[in-house]
């Protein structure tokens, strides 16, 4: 059995960029809402998701013990593949009738899903796969998505109306994948289109960005700016109010359910305004080459928590400092997308000592590194904005990189794709 040839639409709960499309073309995605005719339609799209859920965690379950078993061991932990899986799968459906009359191919795909986080898991990119809750179910049409007057087609339950403002802003467009999510009781879908590539004129500036807490700091070579996200704070205050009330209600009660629904709605203007932002910044960065640090893998990352032989120092503070970014700072994901669809070449540069090394004279000390804020070079006492430093080193990172390119004449088209993929 081989894995489905069409591009895979990352797990929508992931939060990852849409997939690497053949040259000209370009995969983007549109989040609709579904609305049903009736209550029994939405239900039986919910039977399909339960049972992808169940699949996810009967192969996870299976999976988890094999890899328990063989740590214990001291054996290498076998890899999941797609062949793998597949065989657990067939003998589930063997033993399960139910799963029998489930929709086959969207049910069969929560195996790519489980194969790549595993993949991720070992690769060091991602955490241990996890079992899916009741509630937050997902179902995906990977293959022969059909969208005909505003409706999408799923196997055997038959045309869910598609709603959307501004509606399909690609109706030429031909749909590739199409994930149905339920997010607080309602379904979403989205569409993965592949559209031809726009041109994107190249003005030759070369732009180095880092990405920081509430803030990006740009260098085109001439200055160096900062660039502050949204003040979202009040929001973000409102949210831990409302986390605190709802930890106290009564589960079940009404009073509770209406807290639930003022913390998912400020949570969502929380990451409305920080789209629109972001929209802004890669719209006025994108004029030529974009250069941002490659993103660090979990190995790369020195974590707060520290080893258990090498515990981290100041662990309770950073988990105070860690809730808050977890609600303002998440989401350079989606900056960096977007750079890659709107910029005529995003680079990703190797992030090491950015913020310690000195833009002016090179030296590397991460006694340089003053605090948070303040950069000041222990060797030629070159002093600036940690940020706009940093910028500055990664831009010229971007610069070492192109210019390489060319005295090796290896300047391939290729070279956008690996980039956006080192970037993703
Ligand atoms: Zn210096």
């Amino acid at each position: 059995m081989q894995p489905p040839s069409r591009p895979s639409l990352p797990d929508p709960c992931a939060g990852e960029p849409a997939p690497d499309a053949p040259d000209g073309i370009e995969h983007r995605q549109i989040v609709y809402r579904v609305l049903f005719d009736r209550p029994a339609t939405a239900r039986r799209l919910a039977a399909v998701a339960g049972a992808c859920r169940f699949v996810w965690n009967e192969m996870l379950d299976q999976q988890a013990q094999l890899y328990d078993m063989a740590r214990m061991c001291g054996a290498k932990p076998p890899a999941p593949t797609f062949f793998t899986l597949g065989k657990a799968f067939t003998q589930l459906r063997r033993v399960t009738p139910w799963l029998q009359a489930m929709q086959y191919v969207p049910v069969r795909y929560t195996l790519k899903y489980q194969t790549d986080a595993w993949r991720r898991f070992f690769r060091g990119e991602g955490g241990r796969p996890r079992f899916k809750r009741r509630g937050r179910d997902s179902v995906t049409i990977p293959q022969d998505v059909r969208i005909r007057d505003g409706k999408l087609y799923f196997p055997k339950i038959g045309w869910l109306q598609l709603r959307r403002r501004g509606g399909n802003p690609y109706p030429d467009a031909e749909p590739v994948q199409a994930v149905l999510k339920r997010v607080n009781g309602k379904w979403m879908a989205t569409v993965c289109y592949a559209v031809a590539a726009p041109a994107r004129p190249d003005d030759g500036t070369v732009t180095g960005v880092d990405m920081n807490v509430g803030q990006v700091a740009v260098s085109d070579g001439r200055r160096a700016r900062l660039l502050h996200a949204p003040d979202s704070r009040r929001l973000v205050a409102r949210i831990r109010r409302y986390q605190r009330r709802l930890a106290r209600q009564r589960r079940g009660s009404r009073r509770r359910e209406r807290t639930r629904r003022r913390l998912a709605r400020t949570q969502r203007r929380v990451a409305q305004r920080r789209r629109n932002w972001q929209h802004q910044v890669s719209r006025s960065l994108a004029g030529g080459t974009v250069t941002v640090e490659a993103l660090r893998t979990r190995a790369m990352t020195a974590s707060a928590k520290g080893t258990a032989e090498a515990p981290g120092r100041h662990v309770r503070q950073k988990a105070g400092l860690n809730r808050d970014r977890a609600i303002l700072a998440t989401g350079w994901g989606g900056l960096r997308t977007m750079l890659a669809y709107k910029a005529p070449r995003l680079v990703a540069v190797d992030p090491a000592h950015t913020s310690r090394t000195c833009a002016a004279c090179g030296h590397a000390d991460a006694a340089s590194r003053r605090n948070r804020a303040n950069f000041e070079c222990v060797a030629c006492r070159h002093a600036d904005h940690a940020d706009l430093n940093a910028a500055r080193n990664i831009r010229r990172r971007g610069l070492a990189r192109l210019h390489g390119e060319e005295r090796s004449h290896s300047a391939t088209p290729a070279t956008r794709e690996t980039d956006r993929r080192l970037a993703a």
